[in-house]
């Protein structure tokens, strides 16, 4: 019998593999408990505010696009990673029945990053494009990992100057406009858009041999993206955001249900359900 209730709140959340790869982690670990995501439309803070309170009081749950930011606002207690980033993508109550919530997605791109064999963040240089709550975690991560320089393009300027400003990145991070008629070069490209999420999306950049090293795209797709195929086919070693989806919901895990009892097969066993690969 079911009896702790976990969810996903966004919009869209329709694509999202989160549902079956958390289910897939309960069944591994034999945990009764569900994972159902709620879609809140953009703009309804109210909404996000009900839904996290209503599935803290029986589980947890996490949060993805467009509601990051805004649920960092709701919580009465924060990781130093939410306070840092102001974005929160895990949530839970808290031994004093706080609404308490982390911000996994930190971790997640680093331990993603990884991945990326021979990319050297210490001391590199990365653009960044967005400057959302998933374009937070992104920055803080790189400058915890000590890049020497990062330029940060949005749409939408301002956005990219609070999140400059916000982190306190003025002295590594640099607000850029118009990309694409730049000759800088970079070890590492990261698309923190939700460019990519309905196929008739443009590419976030267009990308040339030469000026990337490596391409780092937070949406994921069967095979990867567009826009990691397009890296790739410009000689650019690029990954997807599936790494750092089951990276961070590990974590979230771990923040729901303390030490997990066999780390290694909730990984397997989430990797699985994601189509991604499977060592033994
Ligand atoms: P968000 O807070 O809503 O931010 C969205 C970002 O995308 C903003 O920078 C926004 O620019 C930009 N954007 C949206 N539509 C655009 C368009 N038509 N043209 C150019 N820019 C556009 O969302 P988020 O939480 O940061 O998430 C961003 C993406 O990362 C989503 O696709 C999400 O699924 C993905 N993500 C993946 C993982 C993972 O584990 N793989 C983790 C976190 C997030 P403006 O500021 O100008 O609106």
């Amino acid at each position: 019998m079911i009896d702790r209730r976990f969810g996903l709140l966004g919009d869209p959340v329709a694509h999202s593999l989160s549902p079956r790869m958390y289910r897939a982690a309960f069944a591994h670990l034999q945990i009764p408990a569900s994972y159902e995501a709620h879609r809140v439309p953009r703009g309804d803070d109210e909404g996000v505010r009900r839904t996290m309170r209503n599935l803290a009081a029986v589980g947890g749950g996490n949060v993805t696009v467009p509601h990051k930011e805004v649920a960092a606002r709701w919580l009465d207690a924060r990781t130093t990673e939410v306070e840092h980033t102001g974005a929160c993508n895990c949530f839970w109550l808290d031994e004093q029945g706080r609404l308490a919530g982390d911000n996994t997605d930190v971790t997640g791109f680093l331990a993603a990053a990884a991945d990326l064999e021979g990319l050297q963040l210490d001391g590199g240089a990365v653009l960044l494009i967005g400057a959302g709550g998933a374009a937070r975690a992104v920055a803080a991560a790189c400058a915890s990992a000590g890049v020497r320089r990062m330029d940060v393009w949005n749409r939408s300027a301002g956005r990219a100057e609070s999140l400059v400003s916000e982190l306190g990145l003025s002295g590594i991070a640099s607000v850029i406009r118009e990309p694409e008629f730049s000759s800088e070069t970079y070890d590492l490209v990261v698309n923190a858009t939700s460019l990519g999420l309905e196929r008739t999306d443009p590419l976030p950049l267009a990308m040339e041999a030469g000026r990337f090293r490596y391409a780092f795209d937070l949406v994921y797709g069967p095979g990867g993206t567009e826009w990691t195929r397009h890296a790739s086919a410009a000689g650019i070693v690029s990954i997807d955001g599936l790494s750092m989806l089951l990276n961070q919901a590990v974590l979230s895990l771990e923040r729901w249900f303390g030490e997990l009892p066999d780390r290694e097969g909730v990984v397997r066993a989430m990797w699985k359900e994601a189509g991604g690969p499977v060592t033994s």
